[in-house]
């Protein structure tokens, strides 16, 4: 069989084939049946794939192999923190006490969830140096936009109903100007200057009366250090505006600097990136928003509290934004962080940023001969190289990446931020080992030569994949949205 051709799970069916078999039903249908409104009752059997255990089981196993993953190999995704997640955070994840819990069992049979969820929260306060955490939002782009909306309850709350505009430099995540413009505000760019940070004069002038807030990440997402944030705080703060932190990638300087102490307002992490929730296929994430002080009224609601020794619920806080998820959020990816913040320590968690910046500069200096580098200095967790000399030969960043796979390994993230030409955004994280990245970088500048000497076979990768180069377009101009089945042959 080629290795293009695996047949779908439907084509193994044949009728009467049974892989899983339900207990007999304890109670009787025609109750059940009673319960359901008529119309949402089927009347044929859905069109299921009858097929053994045994097939099933090699059916995705042969699936998962075409897949890339931490678990299988390099995964240097700029600006995703695609690091190894240690098993134990899982083994925790599933043990029976809290992952049996049901959402509404009454707060006095769910006292260790709530206590642990409160230290976390706590845990989480420490590390980003803010006042109060709410564990609600379910992902990064969600704590951006509950980050926001509290910074417009603040100003409304003062009658200012004018500050409309967030401004968010040009080198920023993408969720960044998108959940501004979710919360209702009008996203206003600052540019970053030759040195890849925030430029002040362009800061000084797009800052007036109208600023809501300033959304940074610092690094930012070229990987660098905004060296002038506490002069950029105070010019926001002067004309009465906040400063929210994109704390996605946090491994970058936990342990070692806080935004709290930078000067920032509001923080959102991400727990599925920095503590080491798996993530990817926009499985469940998890992103707390930190506040300080002045803000911590309009957290959303209800805030987990400790009363006593009792830990509940407060639903008392008429200036709250609302509920922004139900029940305890995430629940299973915060179970996750807690677990990694204490198996890790204070001292674990520094080293994790400390060999995360190691390793990004390590591999930046090993392919630095071959490459430009628009920035000559040391990065943070994450660096950006351009490919404008292999563009000469006419081998693009996309083919390079493309090339990549080849070699086994997870293309990074191209052509983002876009303030680079041909650049390509390379994220190692601090789990992985010298080896790796050596064998990594050897493979980058091979690459780097073969589009001297031979730049069609850049130009054509992959080569050594299932499948060769995709139309990138093809797939969302074209959905297939419904599985036909063959008719089988007699
Ligand atoms: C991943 C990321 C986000 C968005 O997080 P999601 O959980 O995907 O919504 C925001 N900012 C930065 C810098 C990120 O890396």
């Amino acid at each position: 069989m080629n290795k293009q051709d695996q047949p779908l799970i439907f084509e193994y069916s044949r009728p009467g084939r049974v892989g899983y078999s339900l207990p007999e039903l304890d109670v009787p249908a025609e109750e059940i049946l009673d319960l359901i409104p008529c119309d949402y009752i089927r009347q044929e059997a859905p069109e299921w794939p009858e097929v053994s255990e045994l097939q099933i089981m090699r059916h995705y196993t042969a699936l998962s192999k075409r897949n890339h993953g931490v678990d299988s190999g390099f995964y240097p995704l700029g600006s995703c923190t695609m690091k190894y997640n240690p098993k134990v955070n899982e083994v925790v994840a599933r043990m029976a006490g809290l992952s049996h819990i049901h959402p509404y069992q009454d707060e006095e049979t769910v006292q260790g969830a709530m206590e642990m969820l409160y230290r976390l929260q706590t845990n989480l306060a420490e590390i980003t140096g803010m006042d109060e955490v709410t564990l609600q939002p379910a992902a990064g782009a969600h704590g951006e936009w509950t980050g926001l909306m509290i910074i417009r309850a603040y100003h409304e709350a003062k009658g200012d109903f004018n500050r409309t505009k967030v401004i968010v430099p040009d080198s920023a995540h993408g969720t960044n100007p998108a959940s501004a413009t979710v919360a209702g505000f009008e996203a206003v760019t600052v540019k970053s200057n030759e040195k890849g940070i925030v430029d002040l004069e362009d800061l000084r002038r797009v800052v007036d009366e109208n600023t809501a807030a300033l959304m940074l990440t610092n690094p930012n997402t070229l990987g660098l250090f905004e060296e002038e944030i506490v002069e950029m705080a105070s010019i926001v703060h002067e004309a009465g505006g906040k400063l929210y932190y994109d704390g996605a990638n946090m491994n970058a300087i936990m342990g070692v600097i806080r935004p709290g102490d930078m000067g920032f307002d509001v923080v959102h992490l991400n727990l599925h990136k920095t503590f080491t929730g798996p993530h990817g296929g926009g499985g469940p994430g998890s992103g707390p928003v930190g506040v300080k002080e002045d803000l911590v009224k309009y957290l959303p609601k209800p805030v987990l509290v400790k009363e006593g020794d009792r830990y509940t619920f407060d639903y008392d806080r008429p200036d709250s934004i609302g509920r922004v998820k139900p029940f305890y959020g995430n629940f299973g990816i915060n179970v996750r962080a807690y677990s990694y913040i204490r198996t890790m320590g204070d001292a674990g968690l520094t080293q994790v940023s400390k060999d995360a910046v190691l390793n990004a500069n390590y591999l930046m200096k090993r392919l630095e001969p071959y490459f430009d580098m628009p920035f000559n200095q040391h990065c943070k967790h994450e660096f950006v190289l351009s490919g404008k000399r292999q563009k000469k030969q006419g081998v693009r960043t996309l083919d390079m990446a493309k090339r990549l796979l080849d070699f086994g390994y997870h293309p990074p993230t191209i052509y983002f931020p876009i303030i680079v030409e041909e650049c390509m955004m390379i994220e190692p994280t601090e789990t992985e080992s010298k080896e790796t990245l050596d064998e990594f970088a050897d493979a980058l500048i091979q690459i780097a030569k073969e589009a001297e000497t031979d730049p069609e076979i850049v130009q054509d990768a992959p080569h050594n994949t299932v499948i060769s180069r995709l139309d990138e377009t093809r797939a969302a101009r074209q959905p297939v949205l419904r599985y036909e089945r063959p008719k089988q042959e007699a």
